[in-house]
């Protein structure tokens, strides 16, 4: 069992929070977050790559762990299950790479770019290592699953390849390397969830909070990394799922968003994975929680949580989850739900299993059933042959939607998917270039229009820090996602949900005062 260790940053002084390595700036100069006052809610952070965490001391603990994570908010989240895990065994997490006895860095592949800042990080570690030949380097998650013995093998400094399914293990490979030898475990499983971990909150508001629901995909489009590295789709048991969600409130948290590859592919039927379902006995089948119910059970556990979920896939999301929103007050009006393309013909390149019309069609009718939802988008620009028809079939669908905003990615060929194998990145570079900067700039005007939307009305905002800006502001969310920054009052505190009326706004932030 891992511990538990609260993180109440604004309130309580024991988390130490740095942005180690501000690794933005190049990471990805391709995509874009709108919003301009960004909060930790979004899956994938750009601003928080390669950032470093710490968490409070646990007395007894000599070791030193350096722990620094890439990529989407899974690797996040599973960060603080093997923060949770290495707690247990003698290490303290520290934000001073010098005095680390252990570096790890969870790593990412959805993109190019992505790989090769890591290599570019792991390069800076070899002189701290010439210095330090004791301390143990060691690389987690996706880049670990995709490159395998090739990182030992390449990168000579790295003692330890731990993929995603593994970290269970990291105590007994730990014990291989301190013998000096080198040690690896990509190993993926059809169960594991780490269901039992009580993972560590690292780096956290002690406001908001991810509970991880699903791992691993079963999609399989066409341009997506995510199948080989993280494997097949499992579903945690929603027993532990509705524990850790009353523990988070208990603790003080106030809002959590179910996490996953896919979330609305959730499927629990006893444990195992997905695609074994129609094995299952008649009883499993009968008894199997999906999505909707998983949603609508949390919402009733937790009655005063804030719930939101991330991220969906349209071809697995049901209209009983829209329902199910509609039904709970708690659970808020968002829906972060990436299309990729708005052209047919790229759709099926993709294998996205749904059509244009199918996609507009579900929007339609979950604005009907949540007339106040929001909508967010991940699109990819310059897949295989895309055209300027299929690219102007993108934006018309953008503005059909009307999203909040969006992540927006030029297309980046992964080695061993089938677009790398059966087709050509054919779109030269600088017309990938320029359609995503007609994207982006599609989606600027879309996010202002949508913020234009929530002015003159009151809003319930959950305060989630301080304004970046000005330090006399709080900064919070309303219900359909929107940041919105206004000026602090007397006996407000973090973590509070106040009502605050909205008189202006700019592309990503809503500009309000508390109503008195
Ligand atoms: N559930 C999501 C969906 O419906 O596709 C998958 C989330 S995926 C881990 C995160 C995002 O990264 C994708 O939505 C996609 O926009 C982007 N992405 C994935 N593979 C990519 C690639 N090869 N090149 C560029 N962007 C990519």
């Amino acid at each position: 069992m891992g511990i538990q260790v609260k993180l109440l940053p604004f309130c309580h002084n024991i988390l130490y929070l740095c942005k180690f390595n501000r690794f933005a700036q190049h990471f990805n100069l391709k995509s874009q977050i709108p919003n301009s006052e960004t909060v930790q809610e979004k899956y994938i952070d750009e601003t928080k790559q390669g950032e470093a965490f710490a968490i409070a001391e646990k007395t007894g603990n000599s070791k030193k762990l350096f722990l620094e994570s890439y990529g989407c908010q899974m690797n996040f989240s599973d960060s603080e299950i093997v923060a949770s895990i290495l707690n247990d065994q003698g290490y303290n997490t520290t934000l001073k790479v010098e005095e680390a006895d252990l570096i790890l860095l969870n790593t990412c592949s959805i993109r190019e770019k992505a790989e090769q800042t890591v290599r570019m990080r792991l390069a800076q570690f070899k002189n701290l290592k010439k210095e330090r030949p004791n301390m143990t380097v060691g690389v987690l998650g996706c880049m670990a699953e995709r490159l395998k013995t090739k990182f030992l093998e390449e990168e000579q400094l790295v003692d330890l390849v731990v993929g995603p399914d593994a970290y269970r293990d990291l105590p007994n490979l730990l014990k291989e390397t301190e013998d000096g030898r080198d040690a690896i475990n990509v190993i993926l499983s059809k169960e594991e969830t780490y269901a039992d971990i009580n993972p560590v909150r690292l780096g956290g508001n002690g406001v908001t909070a991810f509970v991880t629901i699903t791992r691993g995909c079963d999609n399989m489009c066409t341009f997506c990394v995510v199948p080989f590295t993280r494997g097949r789709e499992r579903s945690r048991d929603p027993h532990s799922i509705l524990e850790e969600c009353r523990s988070l409130w208990e603790s003080g948290y106030k809002e959590i968003t179910l996490l996953g590859q896919n979330v609305d592919s959730y499927l629990w039927y006893g444990g195992g994975p997905k695609k074994d379902f129609a094995k299952a006995s008649e009883m499993q089948k009968a008894t199997a929680v999906d999505f909707s119910k998983l949603l609508d059970s949390v919402a009733k556990a937790v009655p005063q949580m804030r719930i939101r979920f991330s991220t969906s896939n349209p071809q697995d999301m049901s209209l009983d989850v829209f329902r199910t929103m509609a039904k709970h007050d708690n659970i808020c009006n968002y829906c972060h739900l990436p299309v990729q393309s708005g052209s047919n013909r790229m759709l099926e390149a993709m294998n996205r299993q749904h059509t244009r019309e199918e996609y507009l069609e579900l929007i339609r009718k979950a604005k009907e059933i949540v007339p106040d939802i929001s909508f967010s988008q991940d699109m990819i620009i310059g897949f295989c042959n895309e055209t300027e028809e299929d690219h102007q079939d993108t934006l018309s669908l953008m503005r059909e939607v009307e999203y909040d905003y969006g992540y927006m990615f030029s297309y980046s060929e992964r080695p061993g998917t089938p677009a790398h194998k059966k087709m050509e990145d054919n779109i030269p570079a600088d017309v990938k270039q320029r359609r995503l900067a007609e994207v982006i700039a599609l989606q600027g005007e879309l996010s202002r229009k949508r913020m234009q939307g929530y002015v003159g009305r009151v809003h319930s905002v959950l305060i989630e820090g301080i304004s970046k800006k000005n330090k006399n502001q709080w900064k919070g969310r309303n219900s359909q996602n929107a940041v919105c920054v206004f000026d602090m009052l007397e006996g407000q505190k973090l973590g509070d949900i106040v009502d605050v009326f909205v008189f202006d706004n700019t592309q990503g932030t809503l500009l309000g005062e508390t109503v008195k």
